[in-house]
């Protein structure tokens, strides 16, 4: 079972309790009125889905019922961090990201030869 460290709680609680709520750091325009439609679309709509290193929101549903932000490894699902909302993006290289290189198909058939 995935453990998820809230930063409230300040404890890691199972996944069960939490909720993503897609991602962190999404700056609303200033001027929303004013913003062309692609633009609009760009702001709500659209995000890049990385692989690799990714921060999000996420709830503590079952439990504080607060967001806070996560950087998490999409390729590992491994939680890198979790900090409070409002916190600015924690600078975390890329040697942070705790997943071994990703073999490629061509690599795995290749071993099976
Ligand atoms: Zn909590």
């Amino acid at each position: 079972m995935l453990l998820i460290y809230c930063p409230y709680c300040q404890e890691e609680r199972s996944e069960l309790e939490f909720r993503g709520a897609g991602d962190a750091h999404i700056a609303r325009p200033t001027n929303i009125a004013e913003i062309s439609d692609e633009q609009f679309e760009e702001f709500f709509f659209l995000r890049d889905n990385p692989k690799g290193l990714i921060f999000e929101r996420w709830r503590h549903q079952h439990g504080c019922g607060r967001f806070f932000n996560a950087a998490r490894d999409t390729i590992s699902d491994k939680f890198i961090m979790t900090y409070k909302a409002g916190e600015p993006k924690p600078d975390i290289g890329a040697a942070a990201a705790p997943h071994a290189p990703v073999e490629t198909y061509e690599q795995l058939e290749g071993e099976a030869k």
